[in-house]
């Protein structure tokens, strides 16, 4: 048995716990020795049985004298008791609705317990103790010979799966181990970090000689995915940098073309952006970065520059979006922008299968599906703009240049491999096309070191002139009438409302981090109910509607049209639901269950109103009286800077937080270090030295093997 073996080998475990771990995502020993404990429980020091005192939490060790379950209270409860015995006296134990605890337990048993002592009438009594059975198999043979059993660790109990069991699972396996398990951080590391070695450190995260060891154990694990990651990452920057891409010349005629026929002037960050986007383009490896600018900071501008510098050199762009009414805005946007270059411009959305196309000058050209993949291939369209839809097989470019991806933090290797064999000149040595992704998530400074490595950063940290503070405030269901209130005094003033209903987390969702899920059917219910309410009670006399994943595209362009036009007052929507629709005359956006967001999602959320130069307002409303709830949204209220409120975000709800993880797709432990800014700098040294000195790990087998089996484990999106 080693690491990698399936856990379905391991003694003991069954067809239902392997099904239950695998729920778990535990498949292979690895993973059952990295499902960490929660907590210890202390074991260490037993008080004799004579010395209990009343009101004390204790353990204590010895023998079962007697035990039995009788059902008490009416029938409705099993009440079982028993009667524990060392050298110096007894103790009556008693549990509640445990009725299976005479199946594990019985009269001789050895026995450790933790637990507190209560007064009873009878006398002293243990109530409702943990317990460990002292077994030749389990945690007792060390117990035996060092007498002590101290900390037993405490493991996240989901999926059925006790901690007694992972402990009497997990400690054969270790004790299996300890000669076996092998180091694989190179030893440099090892000291210059001070950690743990592995067999050390994977045996004192299970069962520790004392507190601090375990912390020590924790850092390390902790550290080496840190690690990890840092070497992912970098591998992947140097890759790219031994690719070859197009050099794309900076057309500055064109460019100076652009930015005056703009209706404003763009903003320092945005020039700054774009300037840096454009010297990427020059260079003969692909550019590979990322564009971070708030909601309504301007990125469609600066993407738009590249385009047309890139449409300039003869090559193709495509230009990709989350949804198709956000592909269908930029569309419009990019034709507008450019209306004076001529080029061809193509929207391409997969709508049932019927693929469109419109040319520029205003002229619309419906052509088939077939018509616009063979202009496409032959050179004739200079940008395509579509859903992610365009990366498909199908369709191909002459000689594609550019790809901008909207909404969007990573674009995958693969991916981008993808996209460039669909280029027309497949030879082994094409040029890759050069990328640009486009986000409004800010990143924590932490991830920007680590996950976002691989990236280069251009960031619009300035909104356009003109723009106010959205006010925030955090509101009370009961005090509902007022916020309705206000919706409809904006309303007599010609501005529109968003009203957003939480996501309802689906309870099997746990396990290992996916990607977004698209819209649930539950989702939409609440949707339709929330429309209803509003529709039918509140506002009779406005015309409400409801926007979600589930509609049919058709209709969801029409409410989006009405909605931009002021026919609609309120539109009640889901928060996955077109990102970053851009409705300039709403000011008003109403978050039900802001609990259940994190705040970048709120902060993205607001991000919808206050897109022009009216006061607009965001009204939070939750019923959560949970302190972190309520530290979280006050941030909320204070912060205007999405990047200051993301660290916040990370510091508060801790890596614990399920939608974290699944926002990045990172290990728990892993979040972990990364509120160490000074260690994830350092680390990034550390792996940057041993890739610079041996880029394919060859000095280092064990570590390279290591790290081609996390790759398969995390999901950088
Ligand atoms: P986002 O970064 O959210 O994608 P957009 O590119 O959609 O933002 O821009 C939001 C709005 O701001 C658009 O209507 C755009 O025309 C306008 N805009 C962009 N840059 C400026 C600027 N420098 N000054 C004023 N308005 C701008
Ligand atoms: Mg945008």
């Amino acid at each position: 048995m080693d690491l990698s073996t399936p856990i379905e080998k391991v003694p003991r475990i069954g067809k239902v716990l392997e099904k239950r771990l695998k729920k778990l995502g535990i498949k292979t020993v690895r993973d059952l020795l990295y499902h960490l404990p929660l907590r210890y429980e202390d074991f260490s020091n037993f008080v004799p049985l004579a010395q209990l005192r009343p009101q004390t939490n204790v353990s204590i060790r010895g023998k079962i004298l007697d035990i039995k379950s009788r059902l008490a209270w009416r029938k409705r409860m099993t009440l079982t008791q028993a009667v524990v015995g060392d050298q110096t006296g007894a103790i009556r134990v008693v549990w509640f609705a445990k009725p299976y605890i005479t199946d594990i337990l019985e009269a001789g048993s050895e026995v450790i317990m933790a637990g507190r002592v209560s007064q009873g009438k009878k006398g002293l009594y243990l109530n409702n103790p943990t317990y460990e059975k002292i077994t030749e198999s389990g945690f007792s043979i060390s117990l035996q010979k060092s007498k002590i059993a101290g900390l037993m660790p405490v493991y996240p109990e989901t999926e059925r799966l006790s901690s007694r069991w992972l402990r009497s699972i997990i400690r054969p396996i270790l004790a299996n181990f300890k000669n076996q398990a092998q180091e694989f951080l190179p030893e440099k590391i090892l000291k210059e970090f001070n950690l743990l070695s592995f067999p050390r450190a994977i045996w004192q995260i299970h069962f520790p000689d004392s507190l601090a060891l375990a912390q020590r154990a924790k850092v390390r694990l902790s550290f080496e995915e840190l690690f990890l990651i840092e070497l992912f990452v970098l591998k992947e920057r140097i890759k790219i940098l031994q690719t070859k891409a197009h050099p794309i010349p900076i057309d500055l005629p064109s460019i100076k073309k652009l930015v005056k026929s703009l209706p404003f002037t763009l903003t320092n960050a945005q020039k700054k952006s774009a300037w840096q986007i454009l010297k990427d383009l020059e260079k003969s490896h692909p550019m590979n970065r990322l564009l971070e600018g708030e909601v309504g900071s301007g990125k469609t501008v600066v993407a738009t520059l590249a385009a047309l510098n890139t449409a300039k050199a003869e090559l193709q762009v495509a230009l990709m979006a989350p949804t198709e009414i956000l592909a269908k805005q930029h569309f419009r946007e990019v034709a507008k922008l450019l209306f004076d270059f001529k080029l061809t411009i193509a929207l391409l959305t997969g709508q049932d299968d019927k693929i469109m196309a419109k040319k520029l000058k205003g002229e619309v050209l419906e052509a088939s599906r077939q018509k616009i993949l063979a202009k496409c291939l032959d050179g004739q369209i200079d940008i395509l703009i579509g859903t992610h839809a365009l990366i498909q097989k199908s369709v191909r470019f002459k000689n594609l240049g550019l790809v901008i991806i909207d909404e969007q933090h990573r674009f995958g290797i693969e991916q981008r491999a993808q996209l460039t064999q669909n280029s027309k000149r497949k030879t082994q040595n094409a040029p890759v096309p050069h990328l640009l992704t486009m986000t409004a998530t800010p990143i924590p400074r932490s991830l920007a070191l680590t996950v976002y490595g691989d990236l280069d950063l251009s960031v619009i940290n300035e909104l356009p002139r003109g723009r106010k503070k959205i006010l925030t405030e955090i509101v009370l269901p009961s005090e509902r009438p007022r916020v309705y209130d206000f919706i409809r005094n904006q309303v007599e003033l010609e501005r529109q409302a968003f009203v957003i209903c939480p996501r309802i987390e689906p309870a099997s969702s746990a396990g290992s981090p996916k990607r977004r899920q698209p819209t649930s059917w539950t989702d939409v219910k609440a949707v339709e109910e929330e429309k209803e309410k509003l529709a039918k009670e509140i506002f009779p006399d406005l015309r409400v509607e409801m926007l979600h994943g589930k509609m049919k595209p058709k209709e969801k362009e029409k409410i989006m049209k009405d909605f931009k036009n002021n026919k609609i007052k309120v539109l009640v929507a889901t928060s996955v639901v077109e990102v970053g629709i851009d409705i300039p005359n709403a000011s008003v956006m109403v978050i039900e269950g802001a609990e259940r967001f994190g705040l970048a999602q709120l902060h993205q959320l607001r991000g919808r109103v206050g897109r022009a130069e009216h006061q607009s307002y965001c009204f939070l409303l939750t019923d959560s009286p949970a302190r972190k709830t309520q530290q979280r949204l006050k941030a909320m209220v204070k912060a205007e800077d999405g990047f200051e409120l993301a660290q916040k975000d990370l510091e508060i709800r801790g890596p614990g937080e399920f939608s974290g993880k699944k926002q990045w797709g990172l290990p728990d432990l892993a979040m972990e270090s990364l509120k160490d800014l000074v260690l994830v700098a350092k680390c990034k040294t550390a792996a940057k030295e041993i890739l610079e000195q041996d880029f394919s790990l060859k000095k280092y087998p064990l570590l390279k093997e290591r790290l081609e089996r996390f790759k398969e484990k995390i999901h950088l999106e």
